[in-house]
């Protein structure tokens, strides 16, 4: 995959054939109403595809087609070995396509060729190999009831499930989703965002080449606003799975309690504090605070961007985190050399500048980079850049910006510095670095997140569950905890006679 040269990548992007209609009932689709929208490359800002964009009649022709799905049984009640083999036939399809894939994700989110290739595809087929070979071997379980009696607990599919993912990791995200609520036997409808539907339409179609039943999966491109409330408000979808922001994760609780009451599990926004200790390995510290704030160009739901370092060390580590911010300049995504590449649209790339001016106006001041780039490609691209100067009260202390901006705080105590880093109303992530175990522990059980890092960021595989604390969310996406949030436990209590 690597051995090619941005030249070779991006004369593959132009022989791509991308299919951009939905995926309903086994088939690709238009929307009923024959409308599209284009998908945009956001690293030269030209169109890649017209994208079907549908509607609430779509949703409601692919509910019924989840149902009757679902009720046939054809996959609901399929032996777990059997889904299991369905489900690992799926990756051995994806990995054979894993350059194409790569290749759609990078030219349609902007995220570096080495990225998609190294971290997003291997995921999305570990992920779903994972739950795939997990699902045949989870038992239910047999209660100490009286004798004469015997209870049965089991964990059964909800139904018809939504999943509503964004941006950001479409692939990883949609995969997270996908792999425990197909395994778990549930018919699923998936809504990718509007800027990024190719990867999951495009995946769609290898799941029904390696066996999974008509209307068992379907694939709705369209806007969140209307199609995705629509969704979300639908009486005959029995669980909602969602990451995205706060914001529009708040209104789908609201919708569920509008409507059937959906289970709706949430995975959301985060400002996430990582502590740096004097004792700390400073040279693997600097590193990561870097890479945690501008890999994906911030984009990240657990990027570090509030950096919160002890005060003695601050002048001498703020030189080394500067010095491998310079790492992270942005570039072209098909150049397996590019560290970062776009912001994922104009709108958020303007957002990111705005949040620029926010901070200066609040006093704060710019340590490194600053300034959009790069204009004359037509991309929306910006620099990593850094903020000293920081309280937390500031508006760039609290709210999420989603872009390479990092936020950098002081403390003189562990206690302070837990008191900093719990002062969000989110509890995502986050990671204190410290050679002294003590330290390390206590500081990283009084951080209340859902996952916290000890002298590492972003550690984690499939084994582990994620998700937030607070308004990040109340789901947990991977692991089998994963399996907990599509189904439903029912007991059944028999007496004998
Ligand atoms: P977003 O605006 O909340 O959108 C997420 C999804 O929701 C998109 O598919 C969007 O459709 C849809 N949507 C928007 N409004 C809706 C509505 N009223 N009803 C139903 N669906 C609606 O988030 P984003 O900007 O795409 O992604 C960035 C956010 O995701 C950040 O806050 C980030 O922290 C969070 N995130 C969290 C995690 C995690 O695991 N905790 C992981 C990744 C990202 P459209 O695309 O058509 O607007």
């Amino acid at each position: 995959m690597l051995d090619k040269t941005v030249t070779d990548w991006q004369s593959y992007a132009n022989q791509l054939n991308i299919e951009g209609r939905a995926f309903i009932n086994g088939r690709y689709v238009d929307a009923l109403s024959g409308q599209t929208r284009p998908t945009i490359n956001p690293a030269n800002g030209r169109e890649l595809a017209e994208v079907a964009l549908c509607g609430p009649e779509d949703a409601d022709l692919a509910v019924t087609g989840a149902r009757a799905a679902f009720e046939s049984g054809e996959w609901s009640r399929m032996a777990p070995m059997d889904r299991k083999m369905v489900l690992v036939r799926w990756t051995e399809l994806i990995e054979k396509h894993a350059d194409e894939l790569a290749l759609l994700e990078t030219i349609d989110v902007g995220k570096p060729i080495s990225d998609t290739t190294n971290v997003d595809v291997p995921a999305t087929i570990r992920t779903i190999r994972w739950s795939g070979e997990a699902i045949d071997k989870v038992y239910d379980e047999i209660p100490p009831t009286p004798a004469d009696t015997l209870a049965l607990i089991q964990r059964l599919p909800l139904g018809v499930v939504a999943a509503i993912v964004p941006w950001n990791f479409p692939l990883s995200t949609t995969a997270w989703k996908l792999a425990p609520s197909l395994a778990t036997g549930n018919s699923v409808i998936l809504k990718p965002a509007s800027n990024t539907p190719l990867s999951a339409l495009f995946i769609a179609g290898l799941a029904s080449e390696a066996g999974l039943p008509d209307g068992v999966l379907q694939v709705l491109p369209g806007p969140g606003g209307s199609l995705g409330k629509h969704i979300a408000m639908h009486m005959d979808i029995d669980g909602l799975t969602f990451t995205g922001s706060t914001a529009v994760g708040k209104k789908l609780m609201e919708y569920s309690g509008q409507s059937n009451l959906k289970r709706t599990f949430l995975e959301l926004g985060g400002k996430s504090p990582n502590i740096v200790f004097a004792d700390a390995s400073l040279e693997k510290a600097a590193a990561m605070a870097a890479a945690a704030v501008f890999y994906n160009g911030g984009q990240t739901c657990t990027a570090g961007t509030r950096l919160i370092v002890e005060e003695k060390i601050m002048d001498e580590f703020l030189e080394m985190v500067t010095e491998n911010a310079t790492d992270w300049m942005p570039g072209n995504p098909l150049d397996p050399t590019t560290p970062m590449g776009p912001m994922i649209d104009a709108g958020q790339c303007d957002t990111v500048a705005e949040y620029m001016d926010i901070g200066r106006n609040e006093g704060a001041e710019v340590l490194f980079g600053g300034n959009q780039v790069l204009q004359e490609t037509g991309g929306y691209y910006h620099e990593p850049s850094i903020f000293t100067g920081v309280n937390n009260a500031m508006r760039i202390a609290q709210e999420e910006i989603f872009g390479p901006i990092m936020s950098v705080l002081s403390f003189k105590t562990a206690e302070e510095a837990v008191q900093i880093a719990n002062d969000s109303i989110y509890g995502l992530a986050g990671a204190v670095w410290s050679n002294n175990i003590n330290t390390a522990h206590k500081v990283a059980e009084a951080v209340r997140v859902g996952t916290m890092g000890i002298n590492n960021y972003f550690g984690g595989d499939i084994t582990v569950p994620f998700g937030g604390f607070k308004q990040s969310g109340n789901g947990r996406d991977k692991s089998i905890h994963a399996f907990h949030d599509y189904t439903e436990l029912k007991t059944t209590w028999i007496e004998f006679m």
